[in-house]
C-alpha cells in the first residue's frame, strides 16, 4: 500500500495516544516484514580529517578545536577482529571525505583485508567515506564492499543550501550524483537526514520520507540534529527546536519510514541517544532494526565528535532483542530487488 504524502505529513504531526499508536503499528509492521531481529554492525570511525565544512558538523575542516586523527590499518583490522570474534556479523567503517589516492588505495586494502579475516564467513563491510566518484565507488565494491551509507541531510535543495557552505564544494546536485553512482555500482544504497533542522518544516520531512521512497533507498541512518562545538549552523540559520521535539519527531520519522518503506533497514542511530538514554531503545521499538555498537579505539572516539555527547556506549537493554549473531542482515528491500 503506497502512504500518499498528506498522510505522511499527518503521522508526523501525531502526538500523545496517536503517536504511541503509530510507533506501535511501525514496530508491528518490522517484525512481520523484515523480523523481529535487531542486526549489529561494529562501527570503525577511522579517520575525522574530512575535506568539507558542513556548517553542523563538529569536524568540518574549519573546527581548529578537534584533534586530527587517523587509524592505523592494524587498528581498523584489531576493531573488524574483535567484531567478528564476538559474532556482530558486520562492520561499517565510517570517516571524512578524502578524495586522494593514497586514502583510496588505503580503504580499499582495508576492505580486503577485513574481508579475509574469517574466511568461513567473511564480515559484511559497510562503508561511509562521502562523495566519491563512481571510479572508486566501483574499486570499493570489488575490494567487497557491498554496502554504502551517504546521507543527503535534506532533501530539501533549500534546506540543504542552508546547511552547507555555498563554496562549490558542497554541491546537492553533486550529493544526488554521488547517490544515483552507487546505485549503478551495485551497493546496497543508504541514506538519511537530519531532523529538527532551524527552519526545517512539516513538510519538508513529510518530503523526505518520500524522496527516500523516490529513491528507493535500501537502508536508511537517519537522526536529530544535534549541536556541536565550533560550528556556525546556529548562529547562521537560526536556533534549532527544542531537544524533545527533535527527539520525538525523529522517532516519527523513524516509524513513518517503516511504514512508507516496510522492507528496508533502518539504524537507530547515534545521535538520538545524545538526546535521550533511552533514544536507541525507543527507535527500536518504534521500527528500527540495526544498531552500530561503536568499536573505534579510545583514542578516535573521543575525537571523532560529529556533535555534542556523543554517546558511544551500546545500552545492554538492546542485547535483550533478539540479535541477528553473525548474519550480514541484508536489506530485505535490495534482496527483492535483485532476485
Ligand atoms: S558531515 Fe561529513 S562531509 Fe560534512 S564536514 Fe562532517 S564528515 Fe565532512
Amino acid at each position: 500500500m503506497i502512504i500518499d504524502r498528506r498522510e505522511i505529513e499527518r503521522m508526523l504531526a501525531a502526538e500523545g495516544e496517536a503517536m504511541q499508536e503509530l510507533f506501535a503499528r511501525a514496530a508491528a509492521v518490522r517484525d512481520e516484514t523484515v523480523g523481529p531481529v535487531l542486526y549489529l554492525r561494529g562501527l570503525i570511525e577511522y579517520s575525522n580529517i574530512c575535506r568539507k565544512n558542513c556548517l553542523y558538523c563538529g569536524i568540518r575542516r574549519e573546527n581548529r578545536s578537534v584533534a586530527r586523527y587517523r587509524l592505523t590499518p592494524d587498528e581498523v583490522i584489531a576493531a573488524a577482529r574483535y567484531a567478528g570474534e564476538r559474532r556482530f556479523g558486520s562492520v561499517v567503517l565510517q570517516g571524512g571525505e578524502i578524495t586522494t589516492e593514497d586514502h583510496i588505495a588505503c580503504i580499499e586494502s582495508l576492505v580486503v583485508r577485513i574481508k579475509s579475516l574469517f574466511p568461513a564467513s567473511p564480515l559484511g563491510v559497510t562503508l561511509s567515506f562521502g562523495e566519491q566518484t563512481e571510479a572508486t565507488y566501483r574499486r570499493w565494491f570489488r575490494a567487497g564492499a557491498h554496502r554504502y551509507l551517504l546521507r543527503i541531510e535534506s532533501s530539501s535543495e533549500r534546506l540543504y543550501r542552508s546547511i552547507h557552505p555555498d563554496d562549490g564544494l558542497h554541491r546537492y546536485e553533486e550529493r544526488l550524483r554521488a547517490l544515483r553512482a552507487l546505485r549503478r555500482v551495485g551497493y546496497q544504497v543508504g541514506t538519511g537526514v537530519m531532523i529538527g533542522l532551524p527552519g526545517q518544516t512539516l513538510a519538508d520531512l513529510a518530503d523526505d520520507i518520500v524522496f527516500m521512497r523516490d529513491m528507493d533507498i535500501d537502508m536508511c541512518g537517519m537522526g536529530p540534529y544535534v549541536e556541536a562545538e565550533g560550528t556556525p549552523l546556529v548562529e547562521r540559520c537560526g536556533p534549532p527546536p527544542e531537544r524533545d521535539y527533535r527527539l520525538a519527531m525523529a522517532l516519527k520519522m523513524i516509524a513513518v519510514l517503516r511504514l512508507a518503506m516496510p522492507d528496508i533497514n533502518i539504524a537507530a542511530a547515534t545521535a538520538l541517544s545524545s538526546l535521550s538514554p533511552d533514544g536507541r531503545l525507543d527507535a527500536v521499538r518504534c521500527g528500527a532494526n540495526v544498531v552500530m555498537p561503536n568499536l573505534t579505539p579510545r583514542r578516535g572516539k573521543e575525537a571523532y565528535r560529529l556533535y555534542d555527547d556523543k554517546s558511544s556506549a551500546i545500552d545492554s537493554r538492546l542485547l535483550c532483542e533478539r540479535i541477528g549473531w553473525g548474519e550480514w542482515g541484508d536489506s530485505l528491500r535490495f534482496g527483492k530487488k535483485n532476485k
